[in-house]
């Protein structure tokens, strides 16, 4: 009943690593069509937002911001207007750019996108809180994963079966999320 086959992958990662918990408060960010959304919605996870530049049609038991850009300040705020008590617990991102086809080129905007996601993360996700995101692999991975190990306990690489092994997709997953007082 899924709207999207990637719902699989996000199964697989959290069956193996355990992120998501009764009670979380989630934000799916690059949510449309919604398949993660679902599979959050059936974990009972308590509060779902979902955020995509595109439309997303609604799901019961899920909050959408349709047409917001997650590299806007402006959609930050009305994530973190949004959340109860303005925190999220678990942030994940399967976003993803329209691929211009050249390879370095999509994988730096990509990495880009997914910085300025930790960013954000560091004023939205309560200490202790998780973050995934996908990047496509490449040269600026590492730009990424320094960063995360900077604000987070545990940094690692996934490759769920689902995700087709000849593409450059990735996950990244970082649990624990330091304090935001914590020295680095
Ligand atoms: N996880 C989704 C699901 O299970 O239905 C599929 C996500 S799809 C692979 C990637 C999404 O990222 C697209 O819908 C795209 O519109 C969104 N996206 C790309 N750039 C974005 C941005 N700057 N802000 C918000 N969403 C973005």
């Amino acid at each position: 009943h899924y709207r999207c086959r990637s719902a699989f992958k996000l199964l697989e990662i959290d069956k193996e690593h355990k992120i998501l918990h009764p009670g979380n408060r989630v934000v799916d960010c690059g949510a449309a069509p919604g398949a993660w959304s679902q599979v959050l919605v059936d974990k009972s996870v308590g509060f779902v937002l979902g955020v995509d530049l595109l439309r997303i049609a609604p799901l019961e038991g899920a909050v959408f911001l349709s047409k917001c850009d997650l590299t806007d300040p402006a959609t930050h705020r009305k994530i973190i207007d949004l959340l109860p008590s303005g925190q999220a617990d678990v942030i994940l991102s399967d976003m993803a750019p329209n691929a211009s086809g050249i390879k370095e080129l999509d994988h730096q905007r990509l990495v880009g996108m997914c910085l300025s996601l930790v960013d954000f993360s560091g004023t939205v996700l309560r200490p202790g809180g998780n973050f995934l995101c996908k990047i496509w692999d490449g040269g600026e991975s590492s730009l990424i994963r320094d960063r995360l190990q900077q604000r987070f306990q545990i940094v690692k690489t996934v490759k769920p079966k689902a995700s087709r092994t000849e593409s450059a997709e990735i996950y990244l997953l970082a649990k624990s999320h330091k304090s935001n007082n914590a020295p680095n």
